[in-house]
């Protein structure tokens, strides 16, 4: 039998139904692997008690009958440290929320319990889920399990979902949440050579994660293969009273939905994402991506989605601005952090406790934020921001009339070197220049293994598809991975 580490999440289901294992065998064998990587720091928290419990669970229900058990009995998975988990430390990647034991549990990770999966422990993130290398968390950097042929220098997994695609593509949970503001789910995934998708905003509740951007944070699945995020985001997804911008509409079948085979679709490939400085390698790839998906019946068409250069402006205005209104919460009175002052007053301890408690890409953001939402320039920056943003919807709406689903990079380089671009917030928010305008529209979005690197690092492609289709992106990412190299990790150096 081959080692339990190395199956997938479908694998895993099909496998512990048919009896070739326990659901308590792959928890433990996930808890052990788990234990042996802290030299990754992906994992914040573990909880092996609570991956045992659903396991014994599962185990109890099969021994009962087959048909009690639920969509993810068996599958022990890692949580975001963003999501609310009861009775769990859960600090955002933050000092500031220390170690706030929630006493309830966010929708999302209450679903993925719903329906039997146990939980490995809490991951590690960016601090509230701003950046794009997971340098900016206080707990200190995740590593990436992936380091450049030829060389030993520490890598970044990417951010804000870091530690979930460490722990994905390092095999200490077969699966992963994740949560995308402006990129996180997508360019980790590509960064570690995993699949991950950020759904049509408002598919999955947002109801007990952390807050970073409201109009923009949507949770999604990080894992091995296509399908074992269609099986993840089934069970993630769904409508919440207790989310007021959460969808009320079905959860479609995207499992069994999954086919691909393209004949008839159309792939928009947007003149704009041709970006100056983009290494060849990168353009090589979407051109092979291209013919991928010619190859499965798609015809590709040449969209044009004229603001896109407008995008990453538009979100480092606006989502700054979410987040500096977000975070005013953080007073040192409600949780987690309080910092007091000898003889001081109650705004010296708000003072010390801010100060304290953040990191400084966090006061970055509030700083900007505070200032576009400032009486001054509230219409020069945020109203504003917010007009543009309805033209890159219009963009969308306008491409989908010729194009079932639009194909581009998902990143602009590979993987960098931790503290290569940390000095440098600018650089670090180029990253996201290919993600982010599928955030500002709200649309479902996937990044794909496609190939490497000329260093051996792993490459990503990217699907954009029309709102609450994650279907077409999901089966185009499908053809996808049956046509690329599969992309494995050189060896284990932890
Ligand atoms: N890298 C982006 C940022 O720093 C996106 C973060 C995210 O999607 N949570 O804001």
């Amino acid at each position: 039998m081959s080692d339990i580490l190395d199956l997938t999440i479908a694998q895993l289901r099909d496998g512990f139904r048919k009896g070739d294992f326990s659901a308590t065998e792959i928890a433990t064998r996930y808890n052990e692997a788990v234990d042996a990587s802290d030299a990754l720091n992906a994992y914040l928290e573990k909880t092996p008690e609570l991956a045992l419990e659903a396991a014994k669970a599962a185990d109890e229900a099969k021994a009962k009958a087959s048909d009690s058990l639920k969509p993810l009995s068996g599958i022990p998975l890692g949580m975001k440290d963003l999501f609310a988990t009861e009775g769990v430390t859960t600090s955002a990647g933050s000092k500031m929320l220390g170690n706030f034991k929630p006493p309830y549990e966010s929708t999302v990770s209450a679903n993925l319990k719903a329906a039997g999966a146990g939980m490995l422990g809490k991951l590690n993130m960016d601090e509230f889920a701003m950046g794009s290398s997971n340098e900016t968390c206080a707990h200190g950097p995740v590593i990436s399990p992936w380091r450049r042929e030829g060389s030993n220098a520490a890598i970044t997994p990417g951010g804000s979902s870091g530690g979930s695609a460490a722990a994905v593509a390092a095999r200490i949970a077969p699966g992963a949440t994740g949560t995308d503001t402006g990129g996180s789910i997508r360019q980790p995934a590509a960064f570690t050579g995993i699949a991950g998708i950020k759904p049509t905003y408002g598919r999955c509740s947002r109801w007990g994660i952390v807050s970073f951007a409201s109009s923009l944070d949507q949770a999604g699945p990080m894992a091995r293969t296509v399908r074992d995020c269609a099986i993840m985001l089934e069970a993630m997804a769904g409508f919440d009273p207790k989310d007021s911008t959460s969808i009320d509409a079905p959860v479609p079948q995207w499992e069994k939905g999954l086919s691909s085979d393209l004949k008839g679709k159309r792939v928009g490939i947007p003149r704009e994402y041709r970006i100056d400085g983009t290494p060849a390698e990168i353009d090589a790839l979407w051109e092979q991506g291209v013919e991928w998906l010619r190859d499965a019946g798609a015809e590709p068409v040449e969209i044009s989605l004229p603001h896109t250069k407008y995008a990453l402006p538009t979100y480092y205005i606006i989502a700054p601005a979410e987040a500096s209104s977000n975070l005013a919460r953080y007073d040192g009175v409600r949780y987690g952090l309080r910092e007091k002052v000898e003889g001081g007053g109650l705004h010296d301890m708000y003072k010390a406790t801010r100060s304290e408690g953040f990191g400084d890409e966090v006061k970055r953001r509030i700083m900007i934020g505070t200032y576009v939402l400032s009486a001054g320039f509230y219409d020069a920056y945020f109203t504003k921001a917010q007009k543009v943003r309805a033209l890159i919807k219009q963009d969308f709406r306008k491409a989908f009339e010729q194009c079932d689903m639009i194909l581009t990079p998902t990143a602009p380089s590979a993987a960098f070197g931790l503290g290569e671009k940390s000095d440098d917030p600018i650089a670090m928010y180029l990253n996201d220049v290919f993600a982010v305008p599928a955030s500002l529209a709200g649309l479902p979005a996937m990044s794909v293994p496609g190939g490497v690197d000329k260093d051996g690092l792993p490459l990503g492609l990217h699907l954009i598809g029309n709102e609450m289709d994650e279907q077409s992106v999901l089966n185009a990412g499908l053809a996808i991975e049956e046509r690329a190299p599969s992309i494995e990790l050189p060896g284990k150096w932890w």
